[in-house]
């Protein structure tokens, strides 16, 4: 077991606390896994819920934007965020409706976002968001030029108080329904891969590049 996230008054699993993970490296476990967080902020008393990818180096999380969304202008100024990652890892089937369920991982991340201004530490925070999107590409592709690396925003948030929710198993259906002849199970679910399609706007003839033939999740 690593260090694990004390929890706070604010991450302290309430519902269905025996689900609950504190531990770090199962914490990371699950940021790593997911490339899509949400970013939730309050902007003008009105809460804003932002899907974004992102990446998880040492103890901080980096998601990057065009320096014009409103995401990146309001946590430019260092605003509190609170950062989800959800894994769905199957349908859970009860013999009640009141019982369904999913088995899941989940990250719940409370801290404050600030904008990375230092251009090497930036171009490398993007080279990670890259690489846990599609692992190679980024050494494959023209790299940005400055009015790119300009016209991007790069946050970082760092990882203080962080909690996991894990469920897994069957269902768990009230005794009574045990004996109802209703099929009753977990329906697993993964992300993968298809076939790549080619962009029709090629010119020119060119090998499917080694980070698509060798992706893979989970
Ligand atoms: C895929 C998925 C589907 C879900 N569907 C439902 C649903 O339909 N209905 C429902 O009520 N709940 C659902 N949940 C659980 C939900 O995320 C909350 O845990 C639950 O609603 C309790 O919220 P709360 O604020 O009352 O929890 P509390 O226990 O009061 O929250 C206290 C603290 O615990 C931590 N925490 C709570 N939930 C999570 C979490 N999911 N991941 C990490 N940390 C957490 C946070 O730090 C939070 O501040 C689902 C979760 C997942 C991942």
């Amino acid at each position: 077991m690593s260090e694990p996230f004390p929890p706070t008054s604010r991450t302290r699993v309430v519902r269905e606390a025996n689900r609950a993970v504190y531990d770090r490296e199962a914490i990371y476990q699950i940021l790593d896994e997911a490339f899509v967080c949400h970013v939730g902020f309050t902007s003008g008393g009105q809460p804003f819920v932002i899907p974004t990818m992102f990446a998880r180096v040492g103890d901080a999380i980096f998601f990057h934007g065009s320096a014009a969304s409103r995401m990146l202008r309001n946590l430019s100024a260092g605003v509190r965020v609170c950062v989800t990652v959800t894994l769905v890892d199957a349908l859970v089937l009860a013999r009640s409706i009141f019982h369904h369920s999913m088995n899941y991982r989940s990250v719940m991340v409370l801290g404050t976002a600030t904008l990375i201004e230092d251009r090497g530490e930036k171009l490398e925070a993007l080279r990670v968001i890259s690489d846990n999107l599609i692992h190679g590409r980024w050494d494959e592709v023209r790299q940005p030029t400055e009015q790119e690396l300009k016209a991007t925003a790069v946050m970082k948030v760092p990882i203080k108080e962080a909690s996991a929710k894990i469920r897994t198993g069957p269902p768990k259906d009230d005794t009574e329904d045990y004996d109802l002849p209703i099929w009753a199970g977990v329906l697993p679910l993964i992300t993968r891969a298809q076939q790549p399609v080619i962009d029709p706007a090629m010119r020119m003839k060119a090998d499917l590049p080694a980070s698509v033939k060798k992706y893979g999740r989970g």
